[in-house]
């Protein structure tokens, strides 16, 4: 028997692939499907938990998302940075040409001079990208409040492919890692219920131990002949005893509180989303569902959505609300909130947490089992990596 445990979009993945070749195969999941692709219906209102959109629809995605029976809309990016009381289009550093002629001048000005040096960790990284200016304005607020830490103490190059090049002059098209991106019209819940509606098996179930051969879920052991595990590594971690001696690894990550607000009104510059620098903001980013899609709440409403990085202390949803007041961008009446925390949301990898998730996968698949998504693999992905490793595994 394949055994898989989480219905994410990566358990999904795996277990639509075994359906579709007739194996056997049981999904376990402890909640209701979708994991962080959920989307969750309140008031008429559709919200997804944060933005989730396809930054790319290559041939192997497109088939798949087609298999499944769901439209994807090709959407072109409208995104912000909140940038001196306004707002400068996304992403900052390839539009310079926007700012006032001072900042210009100084934005260009460390660009040309720039550090050249290797970078050893993320705020140097940053001075050879951007130079001084934009590193002190924008960069590395952001990224301390998105990561709770210090750029000087992240690695250098973990933000890889998603960190847009600069430039001085205005672009003729939209640059960064989504200028177009792709989204069901009713919200990226469409994904889960596509596998659902194919018939893919899910029985409810917490994972509880892992051992040679069999898993213990919701109390009964369970015979695998596959493994795949989706859940977040150090939990995998905790109830293996064949990974004891990863138990005091310092694994890093940050979770995230999503604040969910059902709105009479909207976001302004009919903005998908907006990033925030600021460290009187407790977000870092906050976006309207309605202005991507108008089937995500009823005419004159908007489904909002705010990202809030959690570390330690969760912020209360009156300081969020009056947060995002407080700056103008939000016009109209909040009717309702829902507020979901998710204790894992970015996982943080350096050399050493690399080889450290290499071995243990060593480890694993002479057992055969195999990690598969973002968090049991301990990767910064998107969901098309979720769906490619699936396709890979299966
Ligand atoms: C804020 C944010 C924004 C993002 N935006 C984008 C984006 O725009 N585009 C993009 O492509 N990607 C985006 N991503 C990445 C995307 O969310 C992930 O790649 C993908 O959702 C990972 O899916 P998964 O199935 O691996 O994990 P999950 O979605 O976490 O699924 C794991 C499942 O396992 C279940 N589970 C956990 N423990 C147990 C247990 N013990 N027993 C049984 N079940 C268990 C959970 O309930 C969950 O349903 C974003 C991620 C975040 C955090």
């Amino acid at each position: 028997m394949n055994v898989i445990i989480g219905a994410g979009i990566s358990g999904l993945t795996i277990g639509y692939l075994l359906h579709k070749k007739n194996e056997d195969y049981i999904i376990f999941e402890r909640e209701e499907p979708g994991g962080w692709c959920r989307t969750y219906e309140i008031n008429k209102f559709r919200f997804d938990a944060g933005g989730h959109f396809f930054h790319s629809m290559d041939e192997s995605i497109e088939s798949l998302i087609g298999d499944i029976g769901v439209d994807m809309h090709r959407v072109e990016r409208r995104a912000f940075v909140y940038w001196n009381k306004s707002l400068i289009s996304y992403p900052i550093q390839s539009n310079i040409a926007q700012f006032n002629f001072n900042e210009r001048f100084f934005a260009s000005f460390s660009y040309i001079f720039r550090s050249r040096k290797t970078p050893e960790n993320l705020k140097e990284f940053f001075m050879t990208k951007t130079g001084r200016f934009l590193c002190d304005r924008f960069l590395y607020g952001y990224n301390k409040k998105m990561w709770g830490k210090n750029p000087e103490k992240l690695p250098p190059y973990f933000l890889g492919r998603y960190f847009p090049e600069t430039s001085l002059f205005a672009p003729r098209k939209q640059t960064g890692y989504n200028p177009v991106f792709f989204y069901p019209s009713q919200g990226i819940g469409e994904v889960i219920k596509g596998f659902l509606k194919k018939g893919v098996r899910i029985k409810k179930g917490n994972l509880e131990k892992v051992g040679e051969g069999k898993v213990r879920v919701g109390g009964r052991w369970i015979r695998y002949r596959n493994l795949y595990l989706t859940i977040p590594l150090p939990e995998i971690i905790k109830i293996s005893p064949f990974l004891k001696e990863f138990r005091e690894y310092p694994f890093d990550y940050v979770g995230m509180k999503i604040l969910l607000l059902g709105v009479k009104g909207k976001l302004i510059n009919n903005a998908h989303w907006i990033y925030f620098a600021q460290d009187n903001l407790p977000f870092t980013r906050v976006g309207s569902f309605t202005n991507i899609s108008k089937e995500m709440s009823p005419g004159g409403y908007s489904s909002i959505w705010i990202e809030v990085p959690v570390r330690n202390k969760i912020p209360e949803d009156r300081s969020i609300i009056d947060a995002i007041k407080s700056t103008g961008l939000l016009r109209g009446k909040v009717l309702f909130t829902r507020s979901l925390h998710f204790p894992y949301a970015y996982p943080i990898r350096d050399d050493v947490t690399d080889m450290v998730v290499k071995e243990i996968e060593g480890i694993l698949k002479r057992r055969g089992i195999y990690l598969s998504g973002r968090f049991a693999r301990w990767e910064y992905n998107t969901m098309s990596d979720s769906i490619k490793r699936g396709m890979e595994l299966v």
